[in-house]
């Protein structure tokens, strides 16, 4: 179920910034060639990830889930020139498609690009994230975000991808991960150490600031 109605999904495209050509293209290839293409942010969310990015300004970026790296390019807009983006996909196959777009993005010496289990890599990981993108399996939504909260500085942002999962959260019988969503969802909601806005754009938005430690 899209949750936007498709004509204002539609209006609201056409009076958002555009799309680069790299990014147009990942678009249209991942359509063309990749399983599941609807995983892929799009246009509109894209742009709203590189705005955020770039109001905060993050010197370090984990995302959790690359797929075909269209969300990580657009979050990779608003790292500081000396900034890093850490990106991390469990699936293999994708990896030297992936590391093409990187190259056309100019940003490889930025980006860190990880192949494996990111409930495995992310303890490894060294450093603060000033900004976290929550996009792989949904079932471990509640697991990532322990994972990182103590590594996210004040004021640092934590954006979740699928919040919404095409209204799932709404239905009294809900499978696994509408459950882990809806859970996920619950804690972030009655975390006093951060304010949130869920966003209905696309298939949801969890927005969410670190206000105490
Ligand atoms: N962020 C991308 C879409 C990500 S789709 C965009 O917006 O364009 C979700 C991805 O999570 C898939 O590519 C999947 O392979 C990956 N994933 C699933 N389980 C994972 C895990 N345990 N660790 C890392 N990545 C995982
Ligand atoms: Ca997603």
């Amino acid at each position: 179920m899209d949750i936007t109605n498709p004509e204002i999904q539609l209006y609201s495209e056409q009076y958002t910034s555009k799309e680069s050509e790299l990014l147009k293209q990942i678009n249209r290839d991942t359509h063309a060639h990749v399983l599941m293409p609807r995983m892929l942010s799009g246009h509109l969310q894209g742009r709203l990830l590189s705005m955020l990015s770039c109001m905060a300004k993050p010197k370090q970026i984990l995302e959790i889930g690359t797929y075909t790296g269209y969300s990580a390019i657009c979050l990779a807009e608003g790292l500081t020139p000396d900034g890093k983006l850490i990106t991390i996909d469990i699936n293999d196959e994708l990896e030297e498609r992936v590391r093409k777009y990187f190259e056309a993005s100019g940003k490889t010496n930025q980006i860190d690009y990880l192949i494996g289990d990111a409930a495995k890599i992310i303890p490894a990981l060294p450093g603060l994230f000033d900004l976290v993108f929550i996009d792989a399996d949904k079932e471990n939504y509640p697991t990532y975000y322990d994972l990182i909260f103590n590594r996210v500085p004040l004021q640092g942002i934590i954006i979740a991808d699928n919040v919404l999962w095409s209204g799932k959260v709404l239905q009294e019988k809900p499978d696994k991960d509408t459950l882990a969503i809806i859970e996920f969802n619950k804690k972030v909601a009655s975390d006093n150490r951060v304010e949130q806005v869920l966003l209905p754009v696309r298939d949801g938005l969890m927005v969410i600031r670190k206000i105490r430690e």
